[in-house]
């Protein structure tokens, strides 16, 4: 049996935020939601509020705030490129000042605390796949490093934290993640491919679409997630979460049109700078840490999260507030 845990979960309210915030309320845990809104909306938490094991707060990560917990899984960020880019700044000091606060608020509480890192630590890979042990090839100077270079930083927050106060830290490299409640005007390819498809646009591909990536579905995500704070602890990360079956953007943009039955047509634009040209994760570790890898097949989570899109009305949504 499982004990009760008060959990917050900042960046709760977004894509991967709202799935845990879910997953964790329904074992009963007593959930804590943080979120600025800056990417997201209640409406992803909405069917949550009025449960007696879940709280929302509107509040800013760059600031400090005292809560009372036991475990923090911490994904406040913009992760879709374009969001991040918007004001890229602000996604520095949410990275870096974000993971300074809930390292602190940790350290006071004796809590554990997950970062949610990302495969942009490997930059454009030299290595393939890519392994933990692999340093990366970022650029800290382009209009990504806000993003990568954040994440570092986050990483090597945890590690110091780890090491110079014993704080119970976890660290998962997150690789492209997809799924319903992805914001439908995030720019992210998923989401982008999917509603080019179902309202006729053309499919913007960057650059030849020979580039790669290794798509995850958001369930085998959360899993891996929720086992890695449960992760005995000599075993800290940072490891890699993703799914390891690699495809060319070109073969998702074809299997979007295909499953969606579009009459959309393949169009080709500049690819954006420092765009990673391939990226598969060895998830190696995770199999023998965590028993974790994905079961889901591209084609039947693209499948699922082409009915999210169906059912949603894009009304609803807007982009970023531009408030920072
Ligand atoms: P998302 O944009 O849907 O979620 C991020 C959430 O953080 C949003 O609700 C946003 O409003 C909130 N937020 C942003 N800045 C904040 C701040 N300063 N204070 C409080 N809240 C803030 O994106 P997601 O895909 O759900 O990503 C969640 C986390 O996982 C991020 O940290 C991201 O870097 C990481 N990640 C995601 C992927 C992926 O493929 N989805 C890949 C690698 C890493
Ligand atoms: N991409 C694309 N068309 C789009 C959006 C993205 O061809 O409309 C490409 C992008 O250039 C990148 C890949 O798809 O090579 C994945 O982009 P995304 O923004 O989803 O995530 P990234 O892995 O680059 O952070």
């Amino acid at each position: 049996m499982t004990s009760i845990k008060r959990i917050l979960v900042t960046g709760g309210a977004g894509f991967l935020g709202s799935h845990l915030c879910e997953r964790l309320v329904q074992a009963s845990h007593d959930v804590i939601c943080l979120d600025n809104f800056f990417t997201s909306q209640k409406s992803n938490v909405a069917h949550l509020l009025d449960l007696p094991n879940f709280e929302l707060i509107r509040h800013d990560i760059t600031s400090p705030i005292w809560l009372e917990v036991d475990e923090i899984y911490n994904l406040a960020c913009p992760a879709a490129p374009g969001h991040y880019q918007y004001n890229p700044i602000k996604t520095i000091k949410t990275s870096v000042l974000g993971a300074i606060n809930v390292l602190g608020m940790a350290k006071r509480c004796r809590a554990k605390v997950l970062q949610a890192s990302t495969s942009e630590v490997y930059g454009d890979p030299e290595e393939h796949p890519q392994t933990e042990s692999y340093r990366g090839n970022v650029n800290p100077i382009g209009p990504r490093a806000c993003y990568d270079e954040g994440k570092r930083a986050a990483e090597t927050l945890f590690m110091d934290y780890h090491r110079m106060n014993k704080v119970a830290i976890r660290i998962v490299r997150i690789f492209n993640t997809y799924g319903p409640r992805m914001h439908p005007y995030d720019g992210r390819v998923v989401s982008n491919f999917i509603r080019q498809a179902l309202v006729g646009n053309d499919i913007s591909l960057f650059g030849d679409g020979s580039q790669t990536r290794s798509f995850c579905y958001r369930d085998d995500l959360v899993s891996a997630i929720i086992a890695m704070m449960g992760a005995p602890n000599d075993f800290v990360g940072p490891v890699n979460i993703g799914n390891p079956k690699e495809f060319t953007i070109r073969e998702l943009a074809e299997m979007v049109i295909e499953l969606t039955g579009s009459k959309s047509k393949l169009v080709f634009a500049p690819l954006p700078a420092d765009d990673p040209t391939r990226r598969r994760p060895d998830i190696s570790l995770a199999k023998e840490h965590l028993g974790w890898e994905p079961e889901t097949p591209l084609r039947e989570g693209l499948l699922k999260t082409i009915d999210w899109f169906h059912s949603i009305n894009l009304g609803h949504y807007r982009p970023p507030t531009p408030n920072f």
